[in-house]
């Protein structure tokens, strides 16, 4: 009772670490039929685990939808803010740990965008499909992070457990010819009218002009994009942003298939209401579905892989498995965010990740429970100083008689 009354926070995490596993989410599920893939599974590096609790959390905010984002951004910094200020000490010293603790938040924001870390996995069974993506960026790209290269790009995917990917720059084409660790294959990103056009494989440069000036001309994109030699892939946020009652017309003029799950945070909104939809269309008229990193250089980790199927066409071609968090930002309300956001996080975690997590804070838990001398500042040298005074003794000369 008297550590629970002590260490609240450290008691709620653990109470929450041990409930959310009666509620447990896939590591990944297949987003066509929503159950776990049977061939595919999350391979977590040694480091990812020992670092569960940094490691599930700079995960969390990756994927996270943008409206989510600024709510939890804001929910947390005004949260944290009035909880270093009201923590006693003089007036100057609270104002200084509200100030600090509110900058947290975005501290680890950018330590999700930027910071080097271990990231999960995907390892499959099936030798006949390859793991790609459809669809991310370089330097090239105007929305590109600064001196993000072709290299770091397949290193990025290569770490992920990606044999290839598409490089889809904006409205340029990708002419350079990488093949380690992974195969960069071409393809460029069109512009046309509010619909963002993934083009894919050796895409001449296309007078986007042409197809820019109402509805009805860019759905000559599509037969364009056929003469030129490349399929043309609806991508995520714009057609079911800017274009969703013209999906049946943009079938009619030739696309030949969807995102259904797009990584970047303006896209993670896309529910699985629209979503269903989407399949039905593809499926009554055989066209490729597809998940997207999008990835622009910022982030470390995907939400979603693709299991092509090589030399095969339609709907299915390709299989598209993805992480439940990313999935559910469609499903839950943006100002929920501050507190779901972290719930699904625990819902997902394995039980090797559970593990670390509960050793992290119990550690931490009993070092602050740890009783100090009269006049000990809280701090990491407690331990040390009370180790210090054991050797000490221990070396002491016995009392002479
Ligand atoms: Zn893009």
């Amino acid at each position: 009772m008297n550590l629970l009354r002590r260490h609240p926070i450290a008691c709620a995490l653990l109470l929450l670490v041990l409930l959310s596993a009666l509620d447990p989410l896939p590591p990944l599920v297949d987003v066509v039929s929503g159950a776990p893939p049977g061939d595919a599974e999350l391979s977590l590096p040694v480091w990812y685990v020992v670092l569960a609790p940094v490691s599930n959390t700079l995960d969390a905010l990756t994927f996270l939808s943008l409206d989510r984002a600024r709510w939890l951004l804001a929910v947390w910094v005004v949260a944290l803010a009035a909880w270093g200020y009201l923590r006693g000490g003089t007036r100057r010293r609270r104002v200084a740990r509200g100030l600090a603790a509110a900058l947290a938040p975005f501290v680890a924001g950018a330590a999700a965008a930027l910071l080097p870390r271990p990231v999960a996995r995907l390892v499959t069974a099936d030798s006949s499909v390859t793991v790609i993506d459809y669809h991310a960026h370089t330097s090239a790209s105007h929305d590109g992070r600064p001196g993000w290269t072709a290299l770091d790009l397949a290193r990025w995917h290569a770490a992920q457990g990606f044999a290839a990917s598409y490089v889809t720059d904006h409205n340029v084409v990708f002419d350079q010819r990488v093949g380690q660790p992974v195969r960069l294959l071409p393809g460029a990103e069109w512009s046309v009218y509010g619909q963002h056009v993934v083009a894919l494989a050796d895409t001449l440069l296309i007078d986007r002009d042409r197809f820019n000036r109402d509805a009805r001309s860019l759905l000559a994109v599509f037969p364009e994009l056929h003469r030129v030699g490349a399929l043309g892939i609806a991508s995520l946020p714009e057609y079911w942003r800017n274009h969703w009652d013209d999906l049946d017309d943009f079938v009619a003029a030739g696309l030949d298939g969807f995102e259904i799950v797009n990584c970047a945070p303006k896209a993670l909104a896309f529910s699985d209401a629209p979503r269903g939809q989407v399949l039905d269309l593809a499926r009554q008229h055989d066209l490729l579905v597809v998940g997207a990193s999008d990835n622009h250089g910022w982030g470390k980790a995907t939400c979603v892989w693709n299991l092509s199927l090589p030399g095969a066409k339609g709907y299915a071609a390709n299989r598209v498995v993805a992480r439940p968090i990313a999935l559910a930002q469609g499903e839950w309300l943006p100002w929920t965010a501050p507190y779901t956001q972290g719930w699904l996080m625990l819902r997902g975690l394995s039980w090797s990740e559970r593990v670390s997590w509960l050793t992290w804070v119990l550690v931490i838990l009993i070092y602050r429970a740890v009783p100090r001398r009269e006049g000990d500042a809280r701090g990491l040298g407690i331990l040390a100083r009370s180790l210090k005074v054991r050797i000490f003794r221990r070396r002491a000369p016995p009392p002479s008689a």
